[in-house]
């Protein structure tokens, strides 16, 4: 047996095998009525709860009434009884700070009485409002000059949940997150906002052409996931994952994905037991989870939910990601969300899938079979196509992280130009529509768009375009470019806004033309127009290909490659304006965001740069001089013995490892003078983000490649971190 710490950990994986994974000891419920069991629901609520208040709460929570605060100690008093009966002890207020985490801090109902007894509270103040120490939380300076309180309030659209953990349950309720003077200090409440402004601005657009029963529009959502699973054992022995969610060191293994041997093939049966726990989990907190499948990578996988409103389904999302990291630890494997855990092996992303539905369930993307659904989908398409072209620095930036740095533009993720691909058939029906040679109108029909009709559009999954970031599917549009670990607030706020924005101007177009009464005439006119205009922002082709980042270019469409050339872009006086008009952010909250985005950035990639530096300098360079002794001593050893042997080709791979580990030195030390200068420039805003991509992710390649070098010259088993190999392979 090995002694060394890596190959012990395979030992052990290789003998335990499947009896790692919990066989459940109870056969599971059957799914109708596990799902949910674990949310204050609808169902829930209509029972539990006095009808006039129930009728109030849905008010809001459906038609996006005001809360009627008198109903509140009701309400939390049904949830306490309810929560209770389930074994809660305890209540938190669940919300999103700008970490891109979720944060919570527990209360027990407990009160105690003058007896020296307790009794079980839950008020509809502690209900409505929560005051947590806002202070050690980011705020991009807007708490620097108010008080450092903040405070959370129920967000009744999403519904209160029980979180079950094996000694006990906590009642979870979905919150906003603001300072006293109402800045918004999280990433729900811009997300709030951003729905309200495009529900009104689609209401708007749908009145002009006389659809008068619609009183509400919701934007829909739902997320395809990627993640790795990984050994915990190896998992513990990789300090740079465990800290920075990515291998910062490692070589190419033999056997890549070349072979694209992993992608929906037949699920290990490791993996298959810990999602079946998994979607227990979840489908017990009513998270509609439809699909399981392996990745593109080895050891990758992806789940998707069914679509939902987008409060909850980015709620729903947070908590997929916290659920997975749990169930995983439970099955000894670790959850790696981050965008690009392994080079040079696929990363994970995110599809955030979008689209919009009136209060009548009517999907606003579907083009529909008759020429009313056929002009509504088309000005709606209109719109969506005008607020990409005219906004993508702000959908680049909603997607910009360091860790998604790694994915876009790398050839296996779109890449950081913002188009759209819409299919043959609709960009066919655009092109025509805009050089104007479209079939006339259908003899008897109402509407002269052109097409009376729309042909029939695709659906199928086979012919579309992979490699674009935006890309119709059929009756949504599909997000590509999300980063897997994000949270999916800021690429719908930023849809909705501009959206919004996009309605806005196509309604106002259509009413001064005095379209509301003779739309037949105006509404074919401002659809051409538009699209004319921003036709350029559609593209079929082969996104991943150098001439579409030169044809880009010569449209004059943003490749803002990083996060840092994205983040120049965000306060921009456009921008800045437009989240104002929109109700989203006031000129400081989106200063303050630009502030948060640029901090994190470097937060990140500093942490790597030290755990980098101390990877290097304590485990991998002691590991390359402890063989690069022993090749001399071996050497030196085999010399005595006779002179006549020829070690010319040894004092070769001696020489060899000893000019890498030069190498290796100097760039360690190139880095850490980099780390220090990087920290040095604190408080340079994008100045020090910039610095840090230019200069100390490049010092941290050069640290790796030396070091990567050495992995494919160093004895196996003085190699002290897991390999490639074993990470992806060995489960
Ligand atoms: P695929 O991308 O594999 O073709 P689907 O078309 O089934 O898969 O959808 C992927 C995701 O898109 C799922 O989460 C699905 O619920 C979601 N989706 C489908 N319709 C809509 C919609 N109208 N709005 C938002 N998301 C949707
Ligand atoms: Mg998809």
């Amino acid at each position: 047996m090995s002694t060394n710490a890596r190959k012990t950990a395979v030992q052990t994986i290789a003998r335990h095998g499947l009896d790692a994974v919990q066989r459940p000891t109870e056969r599971p419920r059957p799914l109708p009525e596990l799902f949910s069991t674990n949310v204050f629901s609808d169902a829930v609520q209509r029972q539990r709860l006095p009808r006039p208040i129930y009728e109030s709460l849905r008010a809001t929570i459906d038609a996006g009434k005001e809360l009627d605060p008198s109903i509140a100690d009701t309400v939390a008093n049904a949830m306490k009884d309810w929560a209770i009966e389930r074994g809660a002890t305890h209540f938190t207020h669940w919300f999103q700070p700008m970490t891109g985490l979720t944060a919570e801090k527990h209360d027990s109902f407990l009160h105690p009485t003058s007896e020296g007894r307790i009794v079980l509270e839950f008020s509809g103040k502690e209900l409505i409002k929560g005051e947590p120490d806002a202070s050690s939380f980011p705020s991009g300076g807007i708490r620097a000059t108010f008080e450092a309180r903040g405070y959370t309030a129920w967000d009744p659209t999403v519904p209160a949940f029980l979180r079950e953990t094996p000694r006990g349950s906590t009642l979870v309720i979905p919150t906003a997150f603001c300072s006293w003077t109402g800045e918004a200090l999280d990433k729900k409440t811009p997300l709030l906002r951003s729905l309200e402004a495009l529900d009104r601005r689609a209401v708007r657009l749908l009145r002009l052409i006389g659809e008068k029963d619609v009183e509400r529009v919701m934007a829909t959502c739902g997320t395809e996931q990627e993640y790795f699973l990984v050994d915990r054992s190896l998992y513990f022995q990789r300090p740079d994952l465990m800290s920075c969610g990515r291998t910062l060191f490692g070589a190419r293994p033999a056997k890549g994905q070349e072979q694209e041997d992993h992608y929906f093939g037949v699920i290990n049966q490791r993996a298959l037991n810990f999602m079946q726990e998994l979607e227990m989990e979840l489908w017990k907190l009513g998270i509609p989870i439809k699909t399981r499948h392996n990745e593109v990578a080895p050891s990758q996988y992806e789940l998707a939910p069914h679509f939902e409103q987008t409060t909850v389904a980015t709620d729903h999302n947070m908590l997929t990601m916290e659920i997975l990291r749990a169930v995983a630890e439970r099955h000894d494997f670790a959850c790696l969300q981050h965008e690009k855990p392994f080079a040079g092996i696929n990363g994970s992303g995110k599809h955030l899938n979008w689209s919009m539905a009136d209060d009548q369930g009517n999907n606003l993307l579907d083009p529909g079979t008759t020429p009313h659904d056929n002009l509504k989908f088309m000005l709606f398409l209109t719109a969506i196509i005008r607020a990409v072209d005219l906004h993508q620095d702000l959908l680049r930036v909603s997607v910009a992280t360091a860790g998604n740095d790694h994915r876009l533009g790398a050839n296996e993720a779109p890449p950081a130009i913002m188009s759209i691909y819409v299919g043959e058939e609709l960009q066919g029906i655009i092109d025509a529509l805009v050089e104007g040679n479209a079939p006339a109108a259908r003899p008897g029909g109402g509407m002269k768009l052109g097409v009376t009709t729309l042909p029939e559009l695709p659906r199928d999954t086979t012919d579309r375009n992979r490699t674009s970031p935006f890309a119709f599917t059929g009756n949504k549009f599909e997000f590509r470019a999300v980063g897997s670990s994000q949270s999916v607030s800021y690429p719908n706020l930023v849809l909705n806004t501009i959206v919004a924005e996009s309605l806005d101007f196509v309604a106002d177009e259509i009413e001064r033309r005095g379209g509301t009464g003779e739309r037949a005439e105006v509404i074919p006119q401002v659809v051409r127009e538009v699209l004319s205009k921003h036709r350029r922002v559609l593209f079929s082709g082969d996104n991943y290909s150098a001439e579409w980042t030169q044809e880009a270019e010569e449209r004059g469409l943003h490749n803002l490659r990083d996060t840092p050339a994205a983040l120049r872009h965000f306060a921009s006086d456009t921008n800045v304006a437009l989240f104002e008009k929109y109700g989203i952010f006031s000129e400081r909250e989106t200063r303050s965001r630009g502030q948060v985005l640029t901090e994190k950035y470097v937060q990140l990639i500093h942490a790597e740069c030290l755990s980098g530096l101390q990877l290097g300098r304590t485990t991998i360079l002691p590991a390359a001089l402890t063989y690069q002794h022993r090749l001399a001593d071996s050497i030196a050893a085999v010399q005595r013995v006779s002179a006549q042997i020829d070690v010319g080709p040894q004092v070769e791979l001696l020489q060899r490892v000893a000019a890498e580990i030069g190498r290796l030195e100097q760039a360690l030390d190139a880095l850490a003078r980099a780390g220090e200068k990087g920290e040095g420039l604190h408080g340079a805003g994008l100045e020090q983000a910039e610095f840090y991509r230019d200069e100390v992710v490049p010092a941290m390649v050069a640290v790796r490649a030396s070091a990567d070098a050495l992995e494919g010259l160093v004895d196996d088993d003085l190699w002290p971190l897991p390999t490639y190999r074993e990470l992806l392979w060995v489960n």
